[in-house]
């Protein structure tokens, strides 16, 4: 199937970019990694695409009060190849190269995998492991808004009509930090069936272990970032954690789920 007719425009300012969002009722589009399937199989019928690629706030990054801002536009690829300054010890890179394949990763991007939202994608379930902020804007001002809170179920995130996400805060985390990652698919390219990030930096106040490819947002397993440094809990604490979130899981996808946890947690903690 072809995508409806609509109409494409690339504005040169974020200003420009919102007006013709407010205006016209447009979506807006970044790499179009994700637009692209849904205009093919009409999912989506937008009557005007606003293109966010050529902005410069949306562009590059900067550093100061402990954080990393990084431009929504900046692309799986850039951060795969070292082009921001590495904040998270290696975590972030190591996320990207991961996903999807190389063309995908030249093209997609960061605030384009965020506010698609989809529940098998990797930079939800990162981004939360590492307790990013999101910086929005709109034809009112801007806003700071943390990524528990932006993220609300599959495909669902907290923007308001006419809205862009701009730039994600990431914190610096300390030398002391440790991260660790996994997912598991069925082969490159296809979406996780199970995500497990783990970020554990008391000098910025993070302990976080979450939970992905859920069907919905990422989901934080509490009872085990209160044990964090003090062990790896065995096969039943971890079990007892995905248990609390009561989510009725099918038996191989809880297997799933719990070698998931145990192997992110052994990468952070060693085995
Ligand atoms: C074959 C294939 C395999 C893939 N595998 C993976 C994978 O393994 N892991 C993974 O995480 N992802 C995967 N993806 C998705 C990929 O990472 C996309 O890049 C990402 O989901 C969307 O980013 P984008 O920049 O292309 O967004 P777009 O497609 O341009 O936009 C996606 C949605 O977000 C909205 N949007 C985009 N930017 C903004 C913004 N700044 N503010 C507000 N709204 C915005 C658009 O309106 C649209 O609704 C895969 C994609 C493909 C095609």
């Amino acid at each position: 199937m072809k995508a409806a007719k609509f109409d494409y425009e690339a504005p040169a300012s974020l200003d420009e970019a919102l007006s013709r969002l407010a205006e016209n009722g447009g979506k807006p589009v970044s790499g179009g990694q994700s637009m692209g399937p849904m205009l093919n199989m009409r999912l989506a019928t937008p009557d005007l695409l606003v293109d966010l690629r050529r902005l410069d706030e949306l562009n590059g990054y900067s550093q100061g009060d402990g954080k990393l801002v990084v431009g929504a536009a900046v692309t799986h690829a850039q951060v795969e190849d070292g082009a921001l300054p590495d904040v998270t010890k290696g975590m972030m890179a190591s996320v990207a190269s991961d996903i999807a394949y190389r063309p995908v990763r030249t093209r997609g991007t960061i605030g384009g995998s965020l506010c698609h939202a989809d529940p098998a994608a990797d930079w939800p379930s990162a981004l939360t492991a590492l307790d990013a902020t999101l910086v929005v804007a709109g034809t009112g001002g801007t806003r700071r808004i943390g990524i528990d809170d932006f993220l609300l179920g599959a495909f669902a995130i907290a923007l308001n009509e006419g809205e862009v996400l701009i730039a994600v805060e990431i914190p610096v985390l300390s030398d002391a930090a440790r991260w660790g990652y996994f997912k598991f698919c069925r082969k490159t390219g296809e979406f996780a069936e199970t995500i497990c990030g783990v970020v554990f930096d008391p000098a910025n106040d993070i302990r976080r272990v979450v939970l992905g490819a859920l069907g919905g947002a990422p989901k934080r397993l509490g009872e085990l970032e209160d044990r964090l440094g003090d062990g790896i809990p065995g096969v039943n604490g971890i079990a007892a954690a995905i248990d609390a979130l009561d989510i009725a899981f099918e038996p191989a996808q809880l297997v799933m789920h719990n070698t998931a946890v145990r192997r992110a947690l052994r990468q952070a903690f060693g085995s």
